[in-house]
């Protein structure tokens, strides 16, 4: 493939080293999880056939990732083993092991003659590949895969609001909303000698029970399968059936008329590329459908990217634009009523039923509807002793239960709900002048009864796949 097939803007030098001689090229997989759309991966074929070296893939499974616990654990091994297959048809090699992934990553560098690593923006992810780049002998290349326009390509600065951001991304679209190249790596590398985790060995769920994540949480298999398998028959079963109604009912939390990826996008298992070339080619009469889904998976998601990215503090309540913070500060003595603590809010204890249903809905599936998440950060903001005890436990539950926590989106949302990325709206008790929701608006927009008993079967079925 030609250098011009991986847009530059996607690539970075992580160090100043040369190419060394060395065993293979190396492509450290961290967070574009699969086997295809992985311009990160596509790039690592290129270097090996300039290099005439086998391509080597790798990853580190940590026991101690940031707030994970066994039901990321469990999606993450899915998808991992479905991609350590696919690559394998791709003569590729791909070496799993236990341990800190940069650890690994750098261990398998030692004789890499280049590294290529993709690119994750949170704090950690950013802190791995710095550590790596400075300790293996080669050089490394970083590859910007899991949005569809760079982040700085897209801006130079933390955006303001959606409306900023989405006029800098639309600007870009041709682009970069084009099919990457699938290049066939032409030396295989599966028969070298090094030691990692097979397929099998990943899916065999019971010898990793003892895992020391946290044990308590049920893994959501019934609701949600690891792997780019099971998020393209997701997405195509959407496409086909409820993706119509999508303009109408994306914020009905009734009804499923979402597309239900972001736990598979928060894994990198499936790329943001891919879904939107998928939806560019419904047919036109599809047209309000398209333009909608693509500002949610395209300018909202990349405004999360964009947030974390240029805000050293995008999980502190100091993130929050000043505005906000000044109005929630002179509002912070104001009575709150009720009040719960974060044990009472964890066991859905709270006087108001739509509030309970969706804490039920994040516990058992691993997901919850945007309208609800939305009511649901609101009520912890309104409910809590101060805003940046709402704000911790806020984000302590959003990444404990949803699949898709943990993740760039995690930190803009949980930023929304306490004024970022929005403006000042009319004042109230305890919100000033940040924006409030309320039961009743729920009970006005939304058949919210249908949404309770929705979450009731589902908790129903969880009970039931237990029991199986
Ligand atoms: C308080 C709160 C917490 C949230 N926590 C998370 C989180 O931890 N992880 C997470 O991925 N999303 C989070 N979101 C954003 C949003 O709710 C989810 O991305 C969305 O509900 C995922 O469902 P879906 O894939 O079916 O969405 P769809 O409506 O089908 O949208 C498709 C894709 O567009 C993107 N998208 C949709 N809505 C948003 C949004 N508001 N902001 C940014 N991107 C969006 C997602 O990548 C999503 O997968 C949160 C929202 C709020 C209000």
């Amino acid at each position: 493939m030609s250098a011009e097939q991986v847009q530059e803007e996607r690539i970075r030098k992580l160090n100043d080293r040369p190419a060394v001689p060395g065993d293979y090229v190396l492509y450290w997989m961290q967070q574009s999880q699969r086997a295809d759309y992985n311009h990160a991966l596509e790039h690592a074929v290129r270097r090996a056939e300039e290099l005439n070296r086998p391509l080597v893939a790798c990853f580190g499974i940590t026991d101690r990732y940031p707030e994970a616990n066994l039901r990321h654990y469990a999606f993450l091994l899915e998808g991992l083993a479905e991609t350590h297959r696919l690559l394998a048809r791709r003569s590729v090699k791909m070496v799993i092991r236990r341990g800190p992934p940069e650890e690994v990553a750098r261990e398998l560098g030692r004789r890499a003659a280049f590294l290529v690593c993709d690119c994750g923006y949170l704090r950690h992810q950013k802190a791995w590949r710095a550590h790596v780049a400075r300790e293996v002998p080669c050089g490394v290349e970083q590859v910007e895969s899991d949005v569809v326009v760079p982040v700085e390509a897209a801006s130079d600065k933390r955006e303001y609001a959606a409306r900023t951001l989405r006029p800098k991304i639309h600007r870009h679209l041709s682009k970069y909303l084009v099919e990457p190249e699938q290049a066939i790596p032409y030396k295989s590398s599966l028969a070298l000698p090094i030691a990692g985790l097979e397929a099998e060995q990943l899916e065999d769920w019971a010898s990793w029970r003892n895992f020391p994540a946290d044990p308590s949480l049920k893994t959501v298999s019934p609701f949600f399968r690891g792997g780019a398998t099971a998020a393209r028959e997701t997405f195509e079963e959407f496409l086909r059936g409820r993706f119509s109604r999508y303009p109408a009912n994306r914020n009905q939390p009734q009804t499923d008329d979402v597309s239900h990826m972001s736990p598979y996008l928060h894994f990198g298992q499936i790329s943001p590329l891919e879904l939107a070339l998928r939806v560019t080619r419904l047919p036109p009469s599809l047209q309000q459908g398209k333009d909608a889904y693509l500002d949610e998976l395209i300018v909202r998601r990349e405004l999360a990217a964009n947030f974390v990215h240029f805000t050293p503090d995008y999980d502190a309540f100091s993130c929050l634009p000043d505005w906000a913070r000044r109005t929630l500060d002179a509002h912070s003595k104001d009575p709150r009523n009720p009040l719960y603590g974060p044990e009472q809010l964890e066991r859905a204890q709270t006087h108001d039923p739509y509030w309970n249903a969706a804490m039920v809905e994040m516990k058992v599936t691993g997901y919850m509807h945007n309208y609800m998440r939305m009511y649901w950060g609101k009520k912890i903001l309104e409910w809590s002793p101060s805003p940046e005890m709402a704000y911790r436990t806020l984000l302590a539950l959003n990444n404990r239960y949803f699949i898709d926590g943990r993740d760039p989106n995690s930190y803009a949302n949980a930023g929304w709900i306490f004024g970022l990325h929005d403006r000042p709206w009319g004042g109230r008790s305890v919100y000033g002048t940040v924006r409030s929701m309320s039961a009743a608006g729920l009970e006005r927009k939304c058949d919210i009864d249908a949404y309770v008993r929705k979450v009731e079967r589902l908790a129903r079925e969880a009970g039931e796949s237990e029991c199986g």
